[in-house]
């Protein structure tokens, strides 16, 4: 049995996305582990610090999502970051032993501005019309590059578009925003457009939010939140890996410089959930594809019924691809093996209409999701008392947030009170 922290920023109410990517994993740990889920709401304010109004409400949510998805507080210490003052006073203290250089080159603050500035430059070009072709290109990025003539088309293919401003963002002298400006024109995208969407990331707001103290520290926030738990294990998924590294580095460098009082945590590595939203992008709250844990039947009925299928398939006489097809993709999650075999033969052999495929899948979403509403019923009848037993574990983690801060200032040799 191992000691395992983890939380979840409250940023809204939890879709499908986050219940196979992280509820379903904590489900299983809190059976064999001892496990302490929290609510990150200070991590919230890294980038969010403006948007406050609803973050009581999304912490709320979040509460009726985890319990109504199956957490157990007998099983695991559920509690709300901010409720134990402890984390931040660690945290101040581990900056004063963080070089800086620890943060600006920790590779997922470059990753966040990097997807930042790629979706302001994405949803730019589609508002100017640029048409953004999401189905994979016939060939390789140079080869397209060495073809293109520059006509204007004003077409670009998904996987184009990011390459080309990959290159240019991991640049070793900063963006090269003039590479980037050629490149696209090259592809075909109209001059005037492209020259205005680069102007905009040049001398823009994007990426502003993330210019804060706040945001470069957050993984010495993160450090903190493990360690003042003595945290042996923290399931992350691959992206998270260099912050939990940087946690190591930071035990170390407290160990060696006052005292052996923190374990070097290691990751738990978990697959990220390859689920994603109605339309085939990532499923996200800002794309407006998610299938929330909270939708009631006739939402997820109609959710399923845009789900986008084998774009080749027009009739229902025209035999279809499922390697292809999104609702294919969560037919795997939520349907049985025979059902999976049999629509996987009809498909290719035009024998089932997407409509009757979707029926099904959308019949197996909500078997899934009836327990979980119920529950939710049960919680929101009587909400006090389940935000109570979060208060009931604020209270537990802070005693053994207390313990540790001891001997740490014990360690530092700082001024008792
Ligand atoms: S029948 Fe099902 S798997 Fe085949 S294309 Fe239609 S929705 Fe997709």
């Amino acid at each position: 049995m191992k000691k395992v922290l983890s939380g979840m920023r409250p940023t809204g109410k939890l879709h499908l996305g986050h219940y196979f990517g992280v509820l379903k994993n904590w489900l299983e740990l809190q059976e064999k582990h001892d496990c302490k889920f929290f609510i990150a709401d200070w991590h919230a304010l890294t980038n969010k610090y403006k948007e406050t109004d609803e973050l009581k409400e999304n912490i709320r949510q979040m509460i009726i999502d985890w319990l109504s998805c199956g957490i157990d507080p007998e099983k695991a210490t559920l509690f709300i970051q901010s409720g134990v003052k402890e984390h931040a006073e660690l945290a101040l203290l581990f900056s004063m032993i963080t070089p800086k250089s620890w943060l600006e080159l920790n590779p997922s603050y470059k990753d966040l501005k990097f997807n930042l500035y790629y979706q302001y430059l994405r949803d730019f070009l589609a508002g100017k019309q640029v048409k953004i072709n999401q189905t994979p290109p016939p060939e390789s990025f140079d080869e397209a590059l060495e073809k293109a003539t520059g006509k204007q088309k004003n077409k670009i293919f998904e996987e184009y578009l990011r390459e080309a401003f990959h290159r240019a963002f991991y640049n070793k002298k900063g963006i090269d925003f003039k590479w980037l400006k050629e490149v696209l024109i090259k592809l075909g995208l109209q001059k005037k457009i492209v020259e205005e969407a680069v102007k905009n990331l040049e001398e823009g707001d994007v990426g502003k939010d993330i210019d804060t103290l706040g945001f470069l520290a957050y993984p010495v926030l993160q450090a903190a939140d493990i360690l003042i738990y003595k945290a042996e294990a923290v399931p992350v998924g691959e992206d998270q890996l260099p912050h939990i590294e940087l946690t190591r580095e930071i035990a170390r460098r407290f160990n060696n410089l006052y005292d052996q009082i923190f374990p070097e945590p290691e990751a738990m590595l978990t697959e990220e959930s390859k689920l994603p939203g109605i339309d085939g992008r990532k499923m996200s709250k800002s794309y407006n594809n998610a299938i929330y844990l909270s939708d009631d039947t006739e939402t997820v009925n109609k959710k399923v019924m845009e789900m986008k299928t084998d774009p080749q398939r027009v009739r229902k006489t025209d035999p279809g691809n499922p390697e292809v097809c999104i609702v294919f993709e969560y037919h795997q999650l939520f349907t049985d093996r025979q059902t999976i075999s049999d629509i996987d033969t009809k498909c290719r052999k035009a024998e089932i209409g997407c409509v009757e495929c979707k029926k099904i899948l959308a019949e197996n979403i909500n078997r899934f999701l009836d327990p979980i509403r119920e529950r939710r019923k049960e919680i929101e009848k009587d909400l006090p008392k389940y935000e109570k037993v979060f208060q009931d574990g604020t209270e537990k983690a802070r005693a053994i947030a207390s313990d540790t801060m001891m001997e740490v200032r014990k360690a530092m040799k700082l001024w008792e009170f």
